[in-house]
Parts: structure tokens; C-alpha cells; sequence
């Protein structure tokens, strides 16, 4: 008697534990390819760690978290949504994903990965292999180089970092300019172009140069009273100037394209791709 009711105690505790875990936020677990999320994958630090490589996620599942938070990826005609997928495979499986938190969920590779699929869409080369691993943090976090600062994301080394809390905002407003997982790729597309000796993109270098011209009065421009597409922050240095237009080419294209026309134009040609709706 005393044995079965601490049995059906201990199947009560774990339901809620479960219903906790996938619910709240809802979305599902993240699992391995033995479908456990467990020890195995915690590191002693109690990270997750999943390999791209063994989360085989079923060409359904990724669909249904793709088409649920990217509106980029509903807009392609069917046979891009397939390229669009299997780019997506590609990356994710070249990949470490470190997860700072004691859960993971399967949103999380999906959408920071389809995120370097849509900015790279137009691209031939798009597996950024310099970038090995993709940390993602439940929310700001601590930067110890070059000096102590709170982050939203960044890249360095062979790390892309990311906020899954600012990151999920940057798609809850998809049309404000801000969407930090655009932000970090553009920088890591900038590196991977132009400060390894790897996997470089000829159309994306051809065309840079072209965006650098442009790029530079118009970062100029902005620093006068009454310009203000750009954030301050923006205007700190052209790298921020380069990841924040790529921010306001998807999310603001109208108005980039209306305030600078030639700087808009000069994206079209180094992304080779025109943003949806436009
Ligand atoms: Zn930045």
C-alpha cells in the first residue's frame, strides 16, 4: 500500500515536472537522437551540449517551428522552402550548440540557425565554418573581453552567443529594426568573408566594397540632428554601422530603401536577395 502510493506520488511529481518543462513557454524539450534529454548531454559546468549532428529533427518539426516564427520562410515559393530546408540541415549539423541553462528547447537550434539561412539565402557559400559553436543564454549575459560588459549577443572566436530572450523579442517585433540573431550573423558573415581564409563568397566580397561607399556617408549622415534610422550605437564604429543595416534590410526595408536608396540598392547586390514584401 505504502509502496504503490509513493509510486503514483513519484508519477505525479514527474508530470508536473514534465508539463512544466514543455509547457509554460510552449514549446517542446530539446532531445538528443536517443530522444533524452539528460546527464549525457550536461557538461559538469551543467550546460547542455548538442551536436548538430545527432539532433535529427524531422523535416515536420522543422517546418512547424519555421513557418510558426518566420514569416521570411512563408513568403518563399515552394521550391526555395526546400532549399531554405536543406541549408538549414546543413548548418545545424556542422554545429555545437551550448545551451547555458538547465533546459533546452528545439526552437532554439532551429531558429538561431534559420536565421543565418536567411541572411545567407542569396549566397552561395552559407555555412559560416569558422563559427563552431553557437552559445545561447537564457537572457543578457556577461562579457569578459575586451572589458566587462552585459550582452545581448556577440561574436568571438570561434563562438556566435546569443540572448534567447532578445532573441525571441527580435522576431516578436519583426518590423522594429531590432533582431539581435540578424545582428550577430551579419557579424559573423563579415569575418568569415574577410578575416579567414576560408569558405569566402565571391558576390558577397565583390559587392561589400560597393556597400563600404555608400555605407560611409551614410554612416556620416546619420550623426547630423534629424537622421535617426540608425540607433547612436549604430554610429560607434562601421561593423555596428554593417550588422545594423542588415537588421533594418529585413525589418525596415521600405524606409531604408526610401531614406537611402543607394545604400539599400548596394544590399540587394551583396546579399542577392531582395526582402520580402518589398
Ligand atoms: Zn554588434
Amino acid at each position: 500500500m505504502l509502496f504503490e502510493f509513493i509510486a503514483a506520488l513519484v508519477t505525479v511529481i514527474a508530470l508536473i515536472f514534465f508539463i512544466n518543462r514543455i509547457g509554460g513557454q510552449g514549446r517542446d524539450a530539446l532531445t538528443n537522437n536517443n530522444g533524452n534529454e539528460t546527464a549525457e548531454n550536461e557538461n559538469e559546468n551543467g550546460f547542455l551540449i548538442y551536436r548538430g549532428s545527432e539532433l535529427h529533427f524531422s523535416d515536420e518539426t522543422l517546418r512547424t517551428v519555421i513557418t510558426k516564427h518566420l514569416s521570411y520562410f512563408n513568403n518563399l515559393f515552394a521550391p526555395d522552402k526546400e532549399i531554405f530546408l536543406r541549408r538549414l540541415k546543413e548548418f545545424m549539423r556542422r554545429k555545437i550548440f551550448i545551451i547555458h541553462d538547465k533546459s533546452g528547447f528545439r526552437e532554439m537550434p532551429i531558429l538561431v540557425s534559420a536565421t543565418a539561412i536567411k541572411l545567407s539565402f542569396g549566397l552561395e557559400t552559407y555555412l559560416l565554418p569558422h563559427f563552431k559553436f553557437i552559445h545561447i543564454f537564457p537572457a543578457e549575459f556577461i562579457g569578459v573581453s575586451p572589458f566587462l560588459r552585459v550582452l545581448a549577443g556577440n561574436v568571438s572566436g570561434s563562438s556566435i552567443r546569443i540572448s534567447w530572450k532578445h532573441f525571441l523579442e527580435g522576431y516578436q517585433y519583426p518590423d522594429d529594426g531590432e533582431n539581435v540573431g540578424l545582428h550577430e550573423m551579419a557579424h559573423a558573415y563579415y569575418f568569415q568573408n574577410f578575416e579567414t581564409n576560408q569558405n569566402a563568397d565571391s558576390n558577397f566580397v565583390t559587392h561589400f566594397s560597393q556597400f563600404n561607399n555608400f555605407g560611409n556617408k551614410v554612416f556620416e549622415q546619420e550623426k547630423s540632428p534629424g537622421n535617426d534610422l540608425y540607433s547612436e550605437y549604430a554610429l560607434n564604429n562601421f561593423q555596428e554601422f554593417w550588422a545594423e543595416s542588415v537588421e533594418l534590410f529585413f525589418e525596415r526595408p521600405a524606409q531604408l530603401k526610401a531614406t537611402y536608396p543607394d545604400l539599400y540598392e548596394s544590399m540587394t547586390a551583396l546579399l542577392n536577395q531582395h526582402p520580402p514584401n518589398i
